[in-house]
């Protein structure tokens, strides 16, 4: 899932991401809710008809960035009281607050209000960091169900309806995601999602994190690992049985010159590519590849133009698109090869 942090997938115009086949996109409730309110884009029909993205959409429950940007923030049972990155403004939000600023927004997955763990955190902390994580998980799917005829576009006679995810936390004791991957099932949310990782811990244990929660998750639905990762990281994640992921990194490392292509990472500000006429991925058959040239990516980067992070970014989402694209295609094949020797 592409990532459009504030109703925009940035650099990228949605008419551009359809054509890249992208399916679904992530907004981020604590940045939506700031600006420009989710009762504006309630009022407007939800996000969906705001942003124009009649597409299927998620939105994250703004835990991770009242944690992440916030260093005056206060934990209580209860909630997190913050201030606002823009403008200094005191906030409270609880998982109730939560789950009603998603349904205003409407999106199509909302996820449950979750305390993100950082990393490194020793054993007791993690366990008190998990009681708010499987108490909140609990308020924010009662709120859920008994709301979420308020989403936008609700109408009882379509069968269409937002769902919520829980989301397994437990730092890196593989105990602890079991103990809430198994509460969280009890509940039984619509989907499930794996989060506080990516947070700075070595990949060794992100892959062992994620091995070891998928068995107690449900495989007859989606099974989501927040905020991940490298091409290949992806692609061996979807091949362990994890269906959706959410990673700012091609975008963000689109506009920062950083391309992803079949032979490598290739930083495009690198004086070598200042007259190389090739394509920025040989392999690649985007609209980016099939028509400019490496020269022309690293001119436009040089020269700080605006075009310089729409072009890089399609290509590496072309290219993380791309790999999703071919893994479903190959576990499509094995389980039809699978359905055939049966
Ligand atoms: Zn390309």
């Amino acid at each position: 899932m592409p990532v459009g942090t504030q109703g925009t997938v940035k650099a990228v115009p949605q008419d551009t991401l359809e054509s890249l086949g992208a399916e679904i996109i992530l907004g981020n409730t604590y940045h939506l809710y700031l600006r420009p309110g989710h009762e504006a884009i309630r009022r407007m029909g939800g996000l969906h008809k705001f942003i124009s993205w009649p597409h299927a959409l998620l939105t994250d429950s703004g835990g991770f960035q009242v944690f992440s940007l916030n260093e005056l923030r206060k934990v209580t049972d209860d909630g997190v009281r913050f201030r606002s990155h823009l403008d200094g403004s005191s906030h409270f939000f609880t998982p109730e607050h939560s789950i009603d600023v998603q349904i205003a927004l409407g999106a199509d997955i909302c996820m449950a209000f979750d305390e993100c763990t950082e990393y490194p955190a020793d054993r007791h902390r993690t366990e008190e960091s998990l009681r708010l994580t499987i108490a909140w998980a609990r308020r924010s799917l009662d709120h859920f169900r008994a709301n979420t005829h308020a989403v936008p576009w609700f109408n009882p006679k379509v069968c269409r309806t937002q769902c919520c995810f829980g989301i397994v936390q437990g730092g890196m004791y593989t105990d602890l995601r079991r103990q809430c991957a198994e509460r969280l099932v009890e509940m039984d949310f619509d989907g499930y999602a794996i989060g506080g990782l990516s947070v700075g811990e070595p990949r060794e244990l992100t892959l062992e994190m994620i091995a070891e929660t998928l068995p107690f998750l449900p495989k007859d639905k989606p099974r989501y690992v927040m905020g991940v990762g490298y091409p290949d990281e992806i692609e061996q994640y979807a091949r362990m049985g994890v269906d959706m992921m959410d990673c700012v990194l091609p975008t963000r490392a689109a506009r920062h010159g950083l391309l992803f292509t079949s032979e490598g990472r290739l930083n495009i500000k690198n004086k070598q590519y200042a007259e190389d006429q090739n394509p920025p991925d040989p392999a690649c058959d985007c609209i980016v590849c099939r028509r400019y040239s490496r020269a022309y990516l690293r001119h436009l980067m040089q020269s700080s133009e605006a075009l310089s992070g729409t072009l890089n970014s399609i290509h590496n989402l072309a290219f993380y698109l791309g790999i999703m694209r071919r893994v479903r295609t190959s576990l499509e094949a094995e389980s039809s090869t699978l359905r055939t020797t049966n």
